[in-house]
Order: C-alpha cells, then structure tokens, then sequence
C-alpha cells in the first residue's frame, strides 16, 4: 500500500482529502465540512465579487493582467466586470484577494498630479521639475493637468523621489498662472495619498458685475412680462429675481440693474409662452 499523499480533512473522524484549488486549502477541511464552516460556498453574488475586481483596477490593473496573474479567465472578469453574470465562483474570487492591490505595470497619475502641483504651488516650475527628473515636458505637463490616468511604475519612482527631495523647499515667487489656480502647497496637504482628502482652493476672485441704467425699453419689457403671468410672485420665478426688485424696477425707485438681469428680462420678453387661456381664445 502507498501512503495517502493528500493530507486529510483537520476534522477528527473526517477521512476525506482536503480541499483545495489553486489559491486555497479552505482552512485544511475537506470540501463538505468547509462548506458547512462557510469557507467553502460554490458561489458567491455579483454584489460581493465586484468589489475585489474594482479594487485591482482601482490600482492599475489592466483586465489581461489580472487574468494572467490570477489565473480567472477574461470571460469571468468581464462576467463581474460588466455584471454579466449573477454569481461566480468561490475559487475565482479567492484567487482575485490573493493579488496585489498595485498594477504590477503601472501606477494612477492622480497621486503624481498632486505632487507636481503641490510643487508648483511652492514656485517649482514644470520646465524645472522636467529637466530635473528627465521626464519630458509633455508627460510633466499631461499628468500635472490631468490628462493621463496611468503612468508607468518608473515615472511614478521619479516623481514621489523627487517629490520627497523638495516638498519642503522654501516658497519662491509664483508666476500668475499657478498663483490664479491656487494649488494646494505640500504643506496644506494631510494626506497626498488619500484619494477622500480634497482642497478646492479659495474662491476665484470674480470681476465686478456690469451695472446697466434701466431704459425705457427694459422697464416695458419687465412690465409685459408681469402682465403676461398674471402677478409680479410669478414673473418674479420665471426671472429668477425677487418681487422686490421688479417692483422697484416697474416704479422706478431702482435705476440701475445687472447686465445679466437685463438678459434675462430679454429672454423672457421675448419667449412669452402661450398661457391655456389664451389658447382657448385662438
Ligand atoms: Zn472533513
């Protein structure tokens, strides 16, 4: 007799072989006792598969990378991917777990997009972070804008070294153009690699509004408007302004009024809806 070469279920008295498949021993039981422990199940829902696949191409992983490196074939991946498929198999999803949460090829360009302008915020140049790491002008300028949303393991190295040699350099005047985007300086950050940490920057500074004088025309405009909808509560919707304005426009006591105001009344003026009643007239 040979000796039995598959050790055996950990349950006393279970002479059955352990189960396994490729990336799983399912806790040395056999395959009806893991079952019953719930290691086991032959299937599990779409609901909980899909998020071990987001998490790999959350990090870079390209859909044939994870087949070759998990040994799910494409069609299963695209099965969760794209919600083909209601369940999929235990095994297929122990084996997704297994991998890395990082593309073994590639990193996301939104942590590198930070830093360039964390760097630029602190008066570091595109031009002088190029020459400095290598990188060309382009590649430094499509991830500080956000055009590409991979980069290779390589550029991600570059740009975190060199992002680690001078985040704490000393402010240097700031050209208007990364002064008017207010970016977020090294400094200001808590976390660079948190994809939930958002800066929004101070508000632009807006341009003071056009004033216009109201003319006659306008002030006939408003007044047909209001007569149109039956009350000012009304046109004061439709004009997205308030009662009290149109009334001070109507009697005068308000001379002045935006451009924009004045828009709107054109607009309004002139796309006069047909009211139910006077559809019936017609
Ligand atoms: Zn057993």
């Amino acid at each position: 007799m040979t000796k039995r070469k598959l050790p055996i279920c950990v349950r006393p008295n279970c002479t059955r072989a352990v189960a396994r498949n490729t990336t799983d021993t399912y806790q040395g039981l056999c395959f009806q006792h893991a079952k019953a422990a719930g290691y086991a199940h032959n299937y599990i829902p779409w609901e909980q598969a899909h998020p071990h696949l987001d998490r790999l191409l959350n990090g870079g992983w390209t859909i044939n990378e994870i087949a070759f490196h998990s040994g799910v074939s494409n069609s299963t991946l695209a099965g969760i991917q794209k919600h083909r498929r209601e369940r999929f198999k235990y095994a297929s999803i122990q084996a997704l777990k297994h991998l890395p949460d990082n593309s073994p090829t590639r990193r996301p360009a939104w942590p590198l997009r930070r830093r360039i302008n964390a760097l630029r915020a602190i008066g570091i140049q595109l031009a002088t972070i190029s020459t400095d790491t290598g990188l060309s002008a382009g590649q430094v300028f499509n991830i500080a804008s956000g055009r590409l949303k991979w980069t290779a393991i390589s550029t991600d190295t570059l740009i975190r070294d060199y992002y680690q040699q001078h985040c704490m350099d000393a402010q240097l005047p700031l050209d208007v153009k990364p002064q008017k985007m207010r970016l977020t300086r090294p400094l200001d950050w808590d976390d660079i690699d948190d994809p939930n940490e958002v800066h929004y920057g101070a508000p632009p500074v807006l341009k003071p509004q056009r004033r216009n004088m109201v003319t006659a025309q306008t002030r006939h405009r408003l007044k047909t408007v209001v007569e149109h909808y039956g009350t000012i509560r009304e046109a004061a919707k439709v004009l997205h302004m308030s009662n009290t304005d149109i009334v001070a426009i109507l009697n005068g006591s308000k001379q002045k009024i935006m451009q924009r105001v004045v828009g709107r009344i054109t607009y309004r003026y002139k796309h006069l809806p047909v009211l139910p009643n006077q559809k019936e007239a017609a």
